[in-house]
């Protein structure tokens, strides 16, 4: 016997990873030049030098130590490191214990949602939303309830959450810059939505967590990415070094549970207990320590402004509509007919690889991940013409 649905989650198709696998076998097939892979977020910047500097140090100290275990929520020097960058950059009290090291945002939200939600509780996600927000709301026994953005700022719609909000409701999941449509969300929307949330737990008389999935906060055009838990004291900070540093397969992130919180060391614990249940636990020794002297030192963003400036201008001139995106390095893009699965298998004809809107929760869209070579943005154009012209 095997755990059916663990068997199904396995055996249902993630709509990103395979269109990425698509592209690797089709790159292989017709030459990587020939395809034009707008499918997954791999930075397409380098780590900056401080990363291969403090890998060097690793390497060339004690051989033992540099690969030692660490206790399960991170080298507590590590933790010292990120509670006192929490300090020093948003002005916010925060406590080492309060901080857990994990391999990524990924597990980290896994963690969080396991340590505050109670089996048979719900979880808001804002549409469209990160694809994996479903399956942790379900592993920890949760429902996942869709509200959608504010059409067409992609901001919270503070009515539609404060509508969905119930009994059951214990989080609320926001992810800003926002993957995928590149919104950053505004100071006057969190208060705004904190202000209700803090509301609604008064009128409810249960706590409602905001969980800030956060792997995008330094990748912006110039927005302001206000800190939450200034905001909203029941945040929980769901951080990755995957995409400010561009170490996605290093897998390193961490958690912050803020020190508002009167309570915020029992949180700690019960997210101690989630990373040991999870089996989340002493995140990549080598990693916890180069993170901790690049804090506050991200990859230059500036390639990611160039490319967004040359794919929007030219997908504009071509009479494509999209979203304008402020932060982060995805572009949504409305498909050129209602089916936007139907619309990325005819883009895939001209060799580009868009995922569908349906993979986010919503319909008629597709996301382009531009964190990708100029070249091949430039070298698309046609392709994207061809498309639009095969619509005529
Ligand atoms: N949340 C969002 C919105 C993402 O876009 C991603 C990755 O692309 C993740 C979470 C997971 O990131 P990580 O690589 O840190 O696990």
């Amino acid at each position: 016997m095997i755990n059916q649905k663990m068997f199904d989650l396995g055996d249902e198709p993630n709509k990103i990873r395979e269109l990425f696998a698509y592209g690797m076998q089709r790159k292989a097939e017709i030459g990587a030049q020939n395809v034009f892979d707008y499918s997954i977020g791999n930075p397409s910047v380098p780590a900056p030098q401080c990363v291969q500097r403090a890998f060097e140090e690793q390497l060339a100290g004690d051989p033992v130590v540099a690969h030692e275990y660490t206790p399960s929520p991170g080298d507590p020097a590590v933790r010292r490191a990120i509670a006192s960058y929490i300090e020093r950059a948003f002005g916010f009290p925060a406590t080492p214990g309060n901080v857990y090291v994990t391999s990524g945002a990924s597990s980290a939200i896994a963690i969080t949602l396991s340590a505050v939600c109670e089996p048979g509780d719900e979880v808001i996600a804002i549409a469209p939303y990160f694809p994996e927000y479903r399956t942790w709301a379900h592993t920890a026994g949760c429902d996942l309830v869709e509200v959608p953005a504010s059409v067409p700022s992609f901001q919270p719609d503070v009515a539609a959450i404060e509508a969905a909000i119930g009994e059951r409701t214990s989080a609320i999941i926001i992810n800003s810059p926002n993957n995928p449509v590149g919104a950053v969300y505004t100071r006057g929307s969190l208060t705004e939505l904190s202000a209700m949330l803090a509301r609604k737990e008064e009128e409810l008389g249960r706590r409602i967590f905001l969980v800030a999935d956060e792997p995008y906060r330094e990748i912006t055009y110039g927005a302001e990415v206000p800190y939450v838990p200034s905001l909203y004291a029941d945040t929980i900070v769901c951080y990755s070094f995957s995409k400010s540093l561009s170490l996605p397969g290093e897998r390193i992130g961490y958690i912050y549970v803020s020190d508002r919180m009167p309570d915020a060391q029992a949180i700690s614990t019960a997210v101690a207990g989630a990373g040991r249940a999870l089996g989340y636990i002493c995140a990549p020794v080598m990693l916890q320590r180069v993170i901790a002297e690049c804090l506050g030192t991200p990859s230059d963003v500036k390639t990611y402004a160039q490319n967004r400036e040359l794919l929007t201008q030219g997908l504009a001139q071509l009479g494509y509509e999209y979203v304008e995106p402020e932060g982060a390095f995805y572009l949504w893009v409305r498909a050129l007919e209602p089916d936007a699965v139907a619309f990325s298998e005819r883009a895939k004809g001209f060799e580009l690889l868009l995922v569908p809107s349906d993979s986010f929760g919503v319909q008629g869209w597709v996301r382009l991940s531009y964190c990708i070579a100029r070249d091949t943005i430039e070298r698309s154009m046609p392709a994207f013409r061809s498309l639009m012209e095969s619509y005529r």
